[in-house]
């Protein structure tokens, strides 16, 4: 890569959004580290990568509201003044069983995991059509194939990606952009939090690969998508669940 190309990663504080930001910098971009209430996460990160030489700056933004993202994006334009590669992976993850779903619930999961995609890629697209360039990678879930027990406005909200993520690929295409979407499985981070041990090794039985899929597993296959390699790869979804996808 000749020009150091930069990269906006949303919810970046932890879990997979840190390891797809970590695997980015290691690969050489510059990094735009979003994150919303975990600043001590963020800062880690920073420091992580800036230590090892690369370089990154964190944005503190609520990927929901336009008018933070606007704010995010003033910042990455006065810092950067370009962006190549937007990860839209800020998300949350409630459970409530669909009766007991209240409106404000169902708002709030759509507006963090759906509407967060559409500000961030809007605010993008004027930068990367610039450039004739850009990548855009969403994060979405095999749960948005599958649909999921008590998880209606997850599963909605994640399905949603599917169809901004075709939509857009065959739209902006023609201007060097990619848009391409991940769909992982079960993967060990805050959002397997609730499990117990017992549940987890149960979990991982079920799974053909035999086990929880790592953050860094999902970082990978982002960083393929992100990198020259992938320019032809437009408008797919990677499954990244050990093949649970397929049960
Ligand atoms: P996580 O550990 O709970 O991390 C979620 C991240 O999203 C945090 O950095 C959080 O920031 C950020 N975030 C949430 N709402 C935000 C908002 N309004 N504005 C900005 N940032 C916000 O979850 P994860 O497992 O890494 O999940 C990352 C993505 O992968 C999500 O979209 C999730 O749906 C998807 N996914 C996860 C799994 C899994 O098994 N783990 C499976 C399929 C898909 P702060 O902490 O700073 O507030």
């Amino acid at each position: 890569m000749s020009l150091t190309r930069t990269a906006l990663v949303t919810g970046a504080s932890r879990g997979i959004g840190r390891a797809i930001a970590h695997r980015l910098a290691s690969s050489g971009f510059s990094i735009c580290i979003n994150y919303f209430e975990n600043r001590a996460g963020a800062e880690a990160l920073l420091s992580t990568i800036t230590d090892s030489g690369s370089d990154a700056f964190l944005a503190m933004a609520d990927v929901s509201d336009q008018a933070s993202v606007q704010g995010m994006f003033s910042e990455i334009r006065k810092k950067w003044g370009r962006l190549d590669v937007l990860v839209n992976n800020a998300g949350i993850y409630q459970r409530s069983p669909f009766e007991s779903l209240d409106f404000p619930s169902w708002k709030r999961t759509l507006s963090s995991n759906l509407d967060s995609a559409f500000l961030c890629t809007a605010e993008a697209l004027p930068l990367m059509k610039e450039q004739h360039f850009g990548r855009v990678i969403n994060i979405s879930s095999q749960l948005a194939f599958k649909g999921s027990r008590h998880g209606a406005h997850y599963a909605a909200s994640k399905s949603g990606m599917i169809g901004l993520t075709r939509s857009l690929a065959i739209e902006l295409g023609q201007f060097g952009i990619t848009v391409n979407m991940v769909a992982p499985g079960s993967i060990r981070t805050r959002i397997l939090g609730g499990y117990t041990e017992e549940q987890l090794s149960e979990l991982s039985s079920q799974i053909p690969s035999r086990r929880i899929g790592e953050p860094e597993d999902v970082a990978s296959v982002v960083a393929f998508l992100a990198s020259d390699e992938a320019s032809y790869v437009n408008g797919a979804t990677v499954s990244v669940s050990g093949g649970s996808f397929l049960l």
